[in-house]
């Protein structure tokens, strides 16, 4: 099978024919038909996570079951599925108490083992894992849930409890930053866009920003004081970096809840977070790490509504070489929305035959 390979830390990635993945006991190969570039992908690139190389990277992932494994119950060839980027065990307390993105024997695709951004992908424990794409719900679509929207959905709705008629700060448009956005709004809350990028704030304000504030080196906190009457009472990282944590955390009104969500990893060193704040303003800080399969109806609920429309995020879809020319420039990239990867689209850009 044909699939983006990265055979070292920085390397230039490439796209080459590798064996195709067999089904591990327990799990299945998913024929991958659409799989987001994410940021994690990037520090997956950089040599921010333990990863063995050579390495295929790629976790937000949507397709038809090609192979089953020994012992699968749920699942069989041709069962249209997408899956959480964290796998939990499905064994352990925390997998039994629906808490797979915690589960201390987790595996990530992309991650752990080779992921998405290739024609067939592996996955693990799949009776826990795999989640059903509902009818009228496409890959694209189901593919976006994996990471972005469903980390913003659970940081949103489990881990700050947003309510209704509540300001919320979000740092950073991204994929996830946009997707915190649209689910805020959904829920009855009052986002504010905060992102360096003009494009990015534009298509923020259209999925349901209220306010949007360019960060080109102006007092982030002074601004969303002046716009909330004190400050936000939810405040999300979206980005992974001190100063955006930082930001995010001084938006806050007395009281308030801070998500982190951007990835900030060791690498980088630990961030100096405004600690004082968090203690005289009694700030709750939060962290947010995907969302379990468990989770997935309620939001899946929202999506068949209309309520969510998270394909509205979705702004184009590259094959596997074009992902291959923008994995590292990643961070740096001022695309707005979110790329999506068809791996059955040619090199030369030629649409292979749809079943999107
Ligand atoms: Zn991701
Ligand atoms: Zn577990």
């Amino acid at each position: 099978m044909r699939a983006l390979v990265l055979d070292d830390i920085r390397s230039t990635p490439v796209v080459r024919d590798v064996p195709t993945p067999v089904a591990p006991p327990g799990g299945v190969v998913v024929q991958v038909l659409a799989t987001g570039l994410c940021r994690s992908d990037w520090h997956a690139w950089a040599g921010h996570d333990e990863i063995a190389f050579p390495h295929v990277p790629g976790h937000e992932l949507a397709g038809v079951v090609s192979r089953v494994g020994e012992g699968v119950r749920r699942w069989q060839v041709g069962d249209r599925v997408t899956v959480p980027f964290v796998c939990g065990c499905g064994t352990c307390e925390w997998c039994l108490a629906g808490d797979a993105q915690v589960c201390p024997d987790q595996q990530q695709p992309g991650f752990t083992h080779w992921g998405s951004f290739a024609e067939q992908v592996a996955l693990h424990a799949a009776d826990a894992n795999l989640v059903a794409i509902p009818d009228g719900v496409d890959f694209a679509t189901a593919a976006s849930l994996g990471c972005r929207f469903a980390t913003a959905y659970r940081a949103l709705a489990g881990r700050a409890r947003i309510a209704a008629g509540e300001w919320v700060a979000v740092v950073g448009a991204g994929g996830v930053g946009l997707s915190a956005v649209m689910i805020a709004r959904a829920l009855g809350a009052r986002p504010i866009a905060i992102d360096r990028n003009p494009a990015a704030l534009e298509l923020a304000l259209r999925l349901g920003a209220e306010h949007a504030i360019l960060a080109d080196g102006r007092d982030i906190p002074a601004e969303v004081a002046a716009i909330t009457g004190g400050g936000s009472h939810v405040a999300v990282d979206a980005v992974g970096s001190e100063q955006t944590a930082s930001d995010a955390v001084l938006s806050l009104r007395r009281r308030g809840r801070h998500v982190q969500i951007g990835l900030l990893p060791p690498v980088d060193g630990h961030p100096r977070v405004p600690m004082s704040r968090v203690i005289a303003w009694e700030l709750d800080l939060l962290g947010s790490h995907g969302m379990a399969a468990a989770d997935y109806p309620g939001m899946l609920a929202l999506i068949a509504s209309g309520a969510l429309q998270p394909q509205l995020l979705v702004e184009r879809t590259v094959g596997l070489e074009e992902a291959a020319a923008l994995l590292p420039g990643f961070d740096r990239s001022t695309v707005a929305g979110i790329t999506m990867i068809d791996p059955r689209l040619s090199a030369a850009g030629g649409a292979a035959a749809g079943a999107r």
